[in-house]
């Protein structure tokens, strides 16, 4: 039985005031919430503001995004023993917009934003590795976008990102990870994957990380689905038995609604 997490990605949403609020509102819903991990993703400007508002309770502290080296001359970048003093004890990795691929930006600024974000799956790879060594649990994101699912290619896509990512890590290191199925297509779109769809490709991500740990290991591993996730479509998701939580970005930005979220969740999976 693997317990679910639902994850609230503010994006580059609130200020510190802002952040504050919504992080005690939601401490003060779910914050001693056992049946469902709650971690919140705050810019990192307010990373230390979210942690003195979820001090003591069970919810976790996550970055958006790291970079590998430990310090150094990388303007503008954080490392992982910098977020590690934040009291973050998670970091998303390779989120699709980190990936410069976007589902609901138009394609030119698309192309701009790739050059400008970049991560590709050898800098996924070096950004987990790295997390772990400072004692961090990624949170690695991967998905299709919409074209390559029209061109009939969802699976190797995620299957080949789910590879790049584990390469070089052994069984040891992988099992701790979380990973999130995203389809690019339905992140911030309003359009959710169909939970049956999603179910199924979420299987053959626990089959390729089998493939790499053994089916023991893979089978603890969570899971998570991502894309345009809210209170009317959360349960139909969390229904489905490969599915073991949600990576949310809009409806996690309101508490009443990322609060439903968890306690959907959270009685789905008793
Ligand atoms: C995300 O930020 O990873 C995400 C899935 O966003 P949204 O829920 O807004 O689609």
């Amino acid at each position: 039985m693997r317990t679910p997490i639902m994850a609230g990605n503010w994006k580059m949403n609130c200020d510190n005031e802002q952040a504050r609020e919504l992080a005690a509102a939601i401490a003060q819903n779910a914050g001693d919430m056992q049946d469902c991990g709650v971690i919140l993703c705050p810019p990192a400007t307010a990373l230390t503001m979210v942690q003195a508002a979820i001090e003591g309770t069970n919810i976790g502290l996550a970055a958006q995004n790291m970079f590998w080296e430990e310090k150094g001359a990388y303007t503008g970048e954080l490392s992982g023993p910098m977020l590690r003093s934040c009291g973050c004890k998670y970091v998303i990795i390779g989120h699709s917009e980190r990936r410069g691929r976007f589902g609901s930006v138009a394609d030119d600024f698309t192309a701009e934003l790739q050059k400008i974000f970049g991560d590709s799956d050898a800098s996924v790879n070096r950004k987990i590795k790295a997390a772990l060594s400072y004692g961090l649990t990624p949170i690695v994101c991967g998905g299709e976008l919409l074209a390559e699912r029209r061109a009939g290619q969802t699976d190797s896509v995620v299957k080949g990102q789910v590879q790049a990512a584990i390469a070089g890590l052994s069984a040891e290191q992988i099992s701790p990870i979380i990973c999130a199925y995203e389809p690019v297509w339905a992140i911030g779109t309003g359009e959710v994957c169909d939970a049956g769809e999603a179910n199924r490709v979420i299987g053959l991500i626990r089959e390729t990380l089998a493939e790499a740990v053994g089916s023991a290991i893979a089978e603890q591993i969570r899971i998570l689905y991502g894309g345009s996730v809210k209170p009317d479509n959360v349960r139909g998701l969390m229904e489905a038995p490969e599915i073991d939580g949600g990576l949310v970005g809009g409806a996690s930005l309101k508490a009443d609604a990322f609060c439903e979220l968890i306690a959907v969740a959270a009685q789905v999976g008793e």
